[in-house]
């Protein structure tokens, strides 16, 4: 008999660990059997992620430090950064619509328990922070010293570092070529070890979706369920059928082949609700399953696991609006606006971690006037809710890797 392949591996792994979640949660969350095998998945799927942190960020710095020198070297530099960048800041802006939208039609939100949402607000004390504090700190985030960014695992000052030396290896041409090189060879190793690590992630995967099922307060999206409902939708039409439709007409690639070669990211992504986590895995789909050409890859796929957030934009979005509907404040046309930037600046500065969003999500409600506190009624709910959205934040990042491939390599380009 043939041995499955890995991506049907990694199927089966998320595939059981939901049946055996069904299970255990029917056997009763209290019985031994159930707590001994929660440890059990507790301890692989953390073993899982951990090996996935291992290598991220020595392949964050690696891998846009040799993209930037790369794509220079085939004079496209210019056209890759707009490309990239439009492209995300157009995907982003398509999901807050889509979430703007959704809540304008289901209304979510309206009619629902207040006595629930006064009790959370009483128990919970958010921090303030405006767009302006946000912004500030945003900024100042972003330029570190190098070792200290590396040492504490800041993605996005890392990023920053890696950009600076990719533009000065470039500037500085030959005299630093011998640089260039250790870096891509130390980039090579570095997804060498990302293929080790893949071998066992059909079973981090399992167990990773173990623990959420069992973990979760299932009862609770009962009560939130037409918020969880409107959010899982818009989601899924987003990813399923925006973002796909995007990918076709510009590529005219199907969405048959993009899920194919791209279903062990998406999988990762919801099993994990990490993209920082799912990046080597990410980087390795595009690269190997769609083809995308190394220089590409290597700088689209790690910006965008950092800044481009289509599954938490649109959360942003919705979650914001449901807030307004809960507290019986209409938000008119200026206020929607403003939810829609502070959507787009929220979903860029959070950090590809589990409910980061929730965090940044303080101040799209502040800056329409919102009670932050209200989160506390949302964070429940939140990890599951942090599957999908991570899900499209991953699809988003591959997706456009593949629109900028072919932007920058359709005709008139000079290679
Ligand atoms: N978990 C998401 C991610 O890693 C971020 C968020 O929306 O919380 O992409």
């Amino acid at each position: 008999m043939k041995f499955p392949s890995l991506n049907t591996q990694i199927l089966l792994g998320a595939l059981l660990g939901i049946m055996i979640g069904f299970a255990l949660v029917s056997i009763g969350k209290d019985s031994v059997l159930t707590k001994t095998s929660l440890y059990a998945a507790n301890l692989v799927g953390t073993f899982f992620i951990d090996l996935l942190k291992m290598v991220l960020i020595p392949l964050v710095f690696t891998s846009i430090t040799v993209g930037v020198a790369n794509l220079h070297a085939h004079k496209q530099i210019h056209r890759v950064w707009v490309s990239t960048l439009s492209f995300f800041v157009f995907s982003m802006s398509v999901a807050i619509v889509v979430g703007l939208m959704a809540n304008a039609l289901f209304h979510t939100g309206k009619g629902l328990h207040l006595e629930m949402f006064q009790n959370a607000m009483a128990n919970f004390a958010a921090k303030q922070q405006t767009p302006s504090d946000f912004f500030t700190h945003f900024l100042h985030g972003l330029f570190m010293n190098p070792f200290t960014a590396l040492a504490q695992g800041d993605v996005l000052a890392v990023l920053i570092f890696a950009l600076f030396l990719g533009v000065a290896l470039v500037v500085g041409g030959e005299r630093y070529k011998n640089i260039l090189v250790l870096l891509q060879e130390f980039l090579d190793l570095i997804m060498q070890m990302v293929r080790w690590i893949m071998t066992i992630a059909p079973f981090g995967i399992m167990a990773l979706l173990i623990t959420l099922m069992v973990t979760q307060d299932v009862a609770l999206l009962g009560t939130l369920g037409k918020f969880a409902v409107v959010v899982s939708g818009s989601l899924l039409f987003h990813g399923a059928l925006l973002l796909p439709l995007i990918l076709y007409v510009v590529t005219g690639m199907t969405p048959w082949r993009f899920w194919h070669g791209a279903r062990e990211a998406l999988v990762t992504a919801f099993a994990t609700s990490s993209s920082s986590a799912t990046l080597p895995i990410t980087l390795r789909c595009v690269e190997h399953n769609l083809h995308v050409r190394k220089e590409i890859a290597q700088f689209v796929i790690p910006l965008g696991a950092t800044i481009n957030m289509d599954g938490t934009a649109l959360y942003e979005a919705t979650a914001a609006l449901f807030v307004a509907n809960l507290v019986g404040i209409d938000l008119d046309l200026t206020q929607q606006l403003i939810v829609f930037f502070t959507a787009m600046f929220a979903a860029i500065g959070a950090p590809g971690i589990p409910s980061a969003g929730m965090v940044t999500m303080v101040m799209v409600l502040q800056s329409v006037g919102l009670p932050a506190e209200a989160i506390a009624i949302l964070l429940p709910i939140d990890r599951l809710l942090d599957t999908l959205r991570t899900a499209a934040n991953v699809e988003g990042d591959m997706i456009g890797s593949l629109v900028v491939q072919k932007i920058v390599y359709s005709k008139g380009s000079n290679t």
